[in-house]
């Protein structure tokens, strides 16, 4: 597997390079030079094939010779361990819940997947690397399960002291061995500056081999993939052949950039629909072609896609050749208020007694919206990006008292381990020497 950077200054380099380096030099980010389409004999028959299977087969079609076929169904039948059901909640509508991995939110996918690339290129040189991750409440509960107790890697999280919920703070904090936590006296923000800073520092790069798992890393896209074929198998596997539309909970635009990955390769869906909330830069862009970030992000209730200036966006632009017509055929956009989403999420309720988290609804209308622009009956697929307890107050709120599931109640009684440290840079890099 060959990966450009899109700011095209930086060379080409293999799996292993762009893993670890995480962004090209040239601030780009690593992108496949070629996609082979999957052949129609795999499309045929995908209904056959389980999760697993189709993560092989898919993963296999990007990643090629840089992992070998044994150790790469090794690594993805211990990455991907658990399933993503496609849910009926309607008629023609159907939800793939995402969220039934550790942390409970679809970022698992990216995170466990990651982990086991790295370790499985770490086992050839015995080096140890040290992960260091911001967060604002998602992406390190499913970093902290992803790599939690592998080998020849330890993960440091950065979370804002009093900003996470509960369950957050608890998936971040419990684990212990390899991975500690670091509670910031600051703003998600601050965390994200000391990370930044810390890769910048020349002693700090001297001393350990440091690295990042963020979104933005390859090796998070690739899994995402996975489950677009998979939602795509099970509607074929019951029979259904309408056209597919599905619509994805967006922030940064990882996820959807996998979506169109998928599609790439085969993947016969008619159409995607990005759906935000009120950070609305891409379905402004779709409708405009004007790029107009969103600077500080604004707050809403669905917090994991409160994002300003999406970071995988140029990596949607390159898989639609830079072209805004072209993007405008692929995908549309909408936006939701929190009042609309509260909204839905109380309808879906009321009619189907299915519960959604506030980005599940926010997909959930886009869906919708597109849908009423059609003439013909399609499939349409809304993703749920997590289980809503990871949500309870505004779900509480919306649709009354509901079940938390066993693993997550089972995280509110263990106790939190975690060490307060300033914004200041000298703090963070004083731990950093003396426990890395
Ligand atoms: C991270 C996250 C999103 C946004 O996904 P992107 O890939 O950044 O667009 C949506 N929903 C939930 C629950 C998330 O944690």
């Amino acid at each position: 597997m060959r990966l450009y950077s899109t700011n095209h200054q930086s060379p080409d380099v293999d799996l292993e390079e762009a893993v670890f380096r995480g962004l090209p030099p040239d601030n780009g980010l690593y992108m496949p030079t070629e996609f082979t389409k999957l052949p129609q004999s795999f499309w045929d028959n995908v209904g056959n094939l389980s999760l697993q299977e189709i993560a092989f087969e898919v993963s296999n079609a990007l990643i090629g010779t840089d992992v070998p076929s044994e150790d790469l169904r090794k690594l993805i039948d211990t990455a991907i361990d658990f399933p993503a059901p496609l849910v009926k909640v309607e008629e023609n509508t159907y939800c793939l819940e995402l969220f039934h991995g550790p942390s409970m939110a679809f970022k698992d996918f990216g995170a466990r997947f990651m982990a086991g690339l790295m370790s499985y290129f770490l086992q050839k040189s015995q080096k140890q690397i040290h992960i260091l991750v911001a967060t604002s409440g998602d992406t390190g509960g499913a970093v902290a399960q992803g790599f939690y107790q592998t080998p020849n890697i330890d993960v440091t999280i950065l979370y804002p002291s009093g900003k996470v919920s509960d369950i957050q703070e608890k998936q971040l904090t419990t684990l212990g061995e390899n991975v500690r936590a670091l509670e910031v006296n600051g703003t998600f923000d601050d965390c994200q500056k000391l990370v930044k800073q810390a890769f910048l520092d020349e002693e700090l790069s001297r001393k350990f081999d440091l690295a990042s798992a963020n979104s933005i890393n390859i090796a998070r896209l690739i899994p995402q993939a996975f489950y677009y074929v998979n939602a795509y198998a099970q509607l074929k596997k019951q029979g259904i052949d309408l056209p597919v539309v599905i619509s994805v909970p967006s922030g940064n635009f990882g996820n959807l950039s996998a979506g169109i990955i998928a599609w790439k390769l085969g993947l016969p869906v008619q159409h995607f629909v990005a759906a935000t909330n009120i950070n609305n830069v891409v379905p402004k862009y779709i409708e405009s072609g004007v790029y107009e970030a969103i600077s500080p992000s604004l707050s809403t209730i669905s917090n994991a896609m409160d994002v300003g200036n999406p970071s995988n966006f140029p990596r949607m632009k390159a898989l639609l050749n830079d072209d805004w017509q072209e993007m405008r055929d692929v995908l549309s956009g909408y936006f939701y208020t929190d009042e609309e989403t509260k909204i839905a999420m109380k309808d879906v309720y009321g009619r189907t007694g299915y519960v959604m988290c506030p980005h599940t609804a926010v997909a959930y209308l886009g869906l919708k919206a597109y849908e009423k622009t059609l003439k013909t009956p399609i499939s349409g697929i809304f993703f749920s990006t997590a289980h809503y307890a990871k949500f309870l107050d505004v779900v509480e709120e919306v649709v009354g008292e509901q079940a938390i599931p066993e693993r997550l109640a089972a995280l509110l009684n263990k106790e939190k381990q975690a060490t307060l440290i300033s914004t200041d840079f000298v703090d963070f890099k004083a731990w950093l020497m003396s426990n890395l």
